[in-house]
């Protein structure tokens, strides 16, 4: 096998602003490079067993010289492997992507290069900052603060071309550099009155603007303690701000809001909290747990030639039954005399990939909706195999068996999830969280279970949002202070409810 290598711009931070492409590249790695500046989210959209190499904290401060990610990135390809390396904004702004591409190139590795939005453009829109204007900006000059020592015969940047350019000048990687770059202006002739914006965490939740003029720029950022990463913008465009701000105006801007989940399912709340501008914490509270040595479900697999049905509910109940076949050398064949039904798409679409076509999949997801469409074919000689979760409600097998023989076996639990017990008290500890919010009274009792009793005071400034009564009474019983319950008992409630409290 021939490996590849995608170098993908990864846009300015907003998850949102990555290609299609980028994505796809993301999806389909080996092995994914990374540093400090691409949103590590992207991360959870790859393949389970996908290889994560962190190569770069802080500008100054590479995690790994340039050669040496060179040198990875060239020596996975190698092995065959889809190699995508993710860059913070576009790969070719001084993303050193140029200088990748011909060691790829030098060594014939077979390569593509998928541009990304770039900060300079994009982190200033999330300003509210126009890099062109028709009235004040006919020009922008994208420009590395990271200069090399000055040498006066030869200098590395043309100071005075760019002090009397009317366009619009971004400096990156400039914090460092600030006041070179302002003296080194207002000395060409650039107006001191010029206005400047320093845009630190462009496009994430974490943005920070601080505007000043050439002259005072420096003590303002030195007063304000910025930061790397920001961007320099230096032109009249950095008045626009006033009218163009649509980001930060957000109503979720700026507040991190935990989010506790009891389904392994993507949380539509995780979504809308995202769109808003707010920055949730994702916390599943619950993970899958399959029962090991099952002997029950190997013996009804060797009795398979008894049943007409096999119901499976969920996604990881297809993992686990077909894991179990092929563990006893048997393959889908084996269901060749079977009418196979599947609650939910997801779970249809699992059973596809195990080369089956699902004969029956109720429209809803829910276990009433396949007893409606196998009530009218079930015969009284029909026997039905329903491998499912301990847990599961246990409404589908009473009706069933009104009808037929059913089988249910249990082949895995949903448990506590405690393995990040330290990260969320890190996260606690750290004092960055605004809101925590509970959807449920078992995402309640299992959150109290995760941190322990005894940390439930790191919660205590934080405002707990709960969904409705229900959970509310259960918080309370849990030594939970709730700060505020929804109005209404649903997940756009919830949301309300804290963007009421942000305008209070
Ligand atoms: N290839 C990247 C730039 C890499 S150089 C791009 O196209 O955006 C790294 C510099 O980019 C940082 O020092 C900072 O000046 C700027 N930068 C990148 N992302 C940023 C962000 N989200 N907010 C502010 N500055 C950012």
């Amino acid at each position: 096998m021939k490996g590849k290598v995608y170098l993908v711009g990864a846009g300015p931070g907003d998850y949102k602003l990555l290609t299609l492409k980028g994505l796809e590249c993301i999806k389909k790695a080996d092995v994914i490079v990374y540093d400090r500046l691409a949103n590590i989210n992207y991360l959870k959209e790859a393949k389970p067993n996908c290889e994560f190499i962190y190569v770069g904290k802080a500008s100054s401060d590479h995690a790994l010289p340039q050669d040496d990610i060179n040198r990875v990135i060239a020596d996975k390809a190698k092995e065959g492997k889809i190699v995508t390396r993710l860059k913070g904004g576009d790969p070719y702004v001084f993303g050193r992507g140029g200088e990748e591409g011909e060691v790829l190139f030098s060594e014939g590795i077979e390569f593509e290069v998928v541009p990304g939005i770039t900060s300079a453009i994009g982190g200033l829109c999330y300003a509210g900052i126009p890099i062109t204007h028709r009235d004040c900006a006919s020009s922008f000059h994208v420009i590395t603060g990271h200069l090399r020592d000055d040498d006066k015969e030869n200098p590395e940047i043309n100071w005075n071309a760019l002090a009397n350019s009317k366009g619009t000048l971004v400096f990156l990687m400039g914090v460092a550099n600030l006041k070179k770059i302002s003296s080194n202006l207002i000395q060409e002739g650039k107006s001191k009155d010029t206005p400047v914006a320093l845009v630190s965490w462009a496009t994430r939740y974490n943005q920070r603007v601080i505007t000043s003029t050439l002259e005072e720029v420096y003590e303002t950022a030195i007063r304000e303690n910025v930061k790397p990463p920001t961007l320099i913008a230096v032109g009249d465009v950095v008045g626009l701000r006033d009218k163009l701000n649509f980001f930060e105006s957000k109503p979720l801007f700026g507040k991190s809001i935990m989010v506790t989940r009891s389904r392994t399912q993507s949380s539509s709340l995780v979504e809308k909290i995202m769109d808003l501008g707010g920055n949730p914490i994702e916390l599943p509270t619950i993970k899958i747990e399959k029962i090991e040595k099952n002997l029950e479900l190997e013996q009804e697999i060797k009795n398979i030639k008894d049943y007409t049905y096999l119901v499976l509910t969920s996604k990881n109940g297809v993992e686990i039954f077909f894991d179990k076949l092929e563990e006893m050398e048997l393959d889908s064949r084996a269901l060749a005399n079977l009418k196979v039904c599947a609650i939910g798409s997801a779970t249809a679409k699992a059973i596809k990939e195990k080369g089956i076509k699902a004969d029956i999949v109720p429209e809803k997801f829910v276990a009433e909706y396949l007893f409606e469409e196998l009530k009218p074919i079930l015969k009284s000689d029909d026997r039905v195999l329903i491998p499912r979760a301990k847990n599961a409600r246990d409404l589908l097998i009473e009706k069933i068996s009104e009808v037929c023989e059913i089988k249910e076996v249990h082949t895995y639990e949903t448990v506590v999830d405690c393995t990040r017990k330290e990260e969320v008290l890190d996260i606690l500890n750290q004092g960055a969280v605004d809101y925590i919010t509970f959807a449920s009274s078992s995402t309640a009792k299992n959150f109290v279970e995760i941190i322990g009793n005894e940390n439930l005071d790191k919660i205590k400034d934080l405002k707990v949002i709960s969904i409705g009564p229900i959970t509310t009474e259960t918080a309370k019983e849990l030594n939970i202070d709730v700060y505020k319950e929804a109005e209404v008992a649903t997940i756009e409630g919830m949301i309300d409810t804290i963007i009421n409290d942000k305008l209070v």
